[in-house]
């Protein structure tokens, strides 16, 4: 992993000089443990334009940040933001992250950077490509361990706390978000927190989670009936497949986020159903759940910047149909732009499972 490690400090070290500074002071954890490999609630680097590298944190990592963070050099001090900041002349910071009050009593002539390792992390290497895909083989497996429990009288939550269960036996870390599970009515809501809701014959159930597996986050949905489906129902589930095939087959390096958005939310629109899918065609993920690319359609006063797809970027593409106090279809899937067509990291059935 340090080659790895190193590599990254180089392509960070390498944007420093357009923006006139000697060095940058890293502080966001998940900044630190991409450039370091060290996991740490206190710890930040401080990387020259040389590409040379200095790390500090506390007493409680300091072991673990010498033994991981080869060709770093580590201090150890609580106060790690003012550990480095002498150690360049002009070191620019993290200005979506630093606390106002550190930025203030660092001291002048600090220079502001905003997403700048961010922007690094965006396109995967290999090594991050094949964690996402472990991930993801865990969030398939489970979701094929679970699917013969469903039935009828088992509760949202305790859909949640199996699937849950299941990817920690498979390996995971941890949940890589708290678990949607949405059945009936319930599925209108995209983001619904499972409660105490049984499941009822009829229902639509959609489950959205995944694991995180060394840090990186797999990100699935599926929905699936209970019993057999009104028609109604299936032609949402069609509806909703057929978008996000759509969104999925415009998933390339050079393709405009915004584009891949349109490509399913047109086949949405034309059904009829735009006014029912409210938020963005997806995400890019790894070391966080939601980072860059943002998958969104164009809106007359754009909050943020469109761009272009790179190779090798991991993204969810993620359309849903949603009806107030009827219930709701989202099919999502975890995927990585390739050159030759985009790889997909999640691969259960997109077929409708009827249980
Ligand atoms: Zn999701
Ligand atoms: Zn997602």
């Amino acid at each position: 992993m340090t080659a790895i490690h190193a590599r990254r400090r180089e392509g960070v070290a390498a944007l420093l000089s357009a923006r006139e500074a000697d060095a940058i002071l890293v502080s966001r954890a998940v900044n630190v443990r991409y450039l370091t490999g060290l996991v740490s609630s206190n710890a930040a680097v401080l990387v020259r334009a040389d590409a040379t590298a200095v790390l500090a944190t506390d007493s409680r990592y300091a072991e673990t940040a010498r033994a991981v963070c080869e060709g770093v050099e580590v201090v150890e001090e609580r106060d790690v933001a003012a550990a480095l900041v002498s150690r360049a002349s002009r070191v620019a910071v993290e200005a979506h992250h630093m606390p106002v009050a550190d930025y203030f009593r660092l001291g002048e002539g600090l220079l502001r950077t905003t997403g700048l390792v961010e922007s690094v992390r965006t396109v995967k290497d290999e090594t991050e490509i094949d964690l996402l895909r472990t991930a993801c083989a865990i969030t398939d497996q489970a979701f094929a361990d679970v699917l013969p429990m469903l039935r009828p009288g088992l509760t949202e939550r305790e859909i949640a706390r199996v699937l849950e269960a299941r990817m920690a036996e498979l390996g995971a870390d941890k949940p890589a978000f708290d678990t949607i599970v949405a059945g009936g009515p319930n599925g209108s809501v995209p983001h619904h927190s499972p409660a105490d809701r049984p499941l009822e014959r009829g229902d639509l159930v959609t489950m959205d989670f995944g694991a995180m597996y060394a840090g990186y986050h797999a990100d699935m949905t599926r929905t699936v009936a209970i019993g057999e489906p009104a028609s109604w129902q299936r032609e949402l589930y069609d509806l909703v497949r057929a978008a996000q095939r759509a969104g999925r087959h415009a998933v390339r390096p050079g393709a405009a986020t915004h584009e891949v958005d349109a490509a399913a939310r047109d086949v949405i629109t034309e059904a009829g159903y735009g006014g029912h899918f409210g938020h963005g065609l997806g995400h890019g993920v790894g070391l966080e759940i939601h980072e860059e690319p943002f998958l969104f359609p164009v809106t007359p006063e754009p909050r943020r910047e469109h761009g272009r797809l790179d190779d090798r970027v991991p993204v969810t593409v993620e359309p849903g149909v949603y009806l107030q106090g009827r219930g709701g279809v989202r099919i999502e899937d975890t995927l990585v732009t390739r050159e030759d067509g985009p790889e997909l990291l999640t691969r259960t059935t997109k077929e409708l499972l009827v249980l």
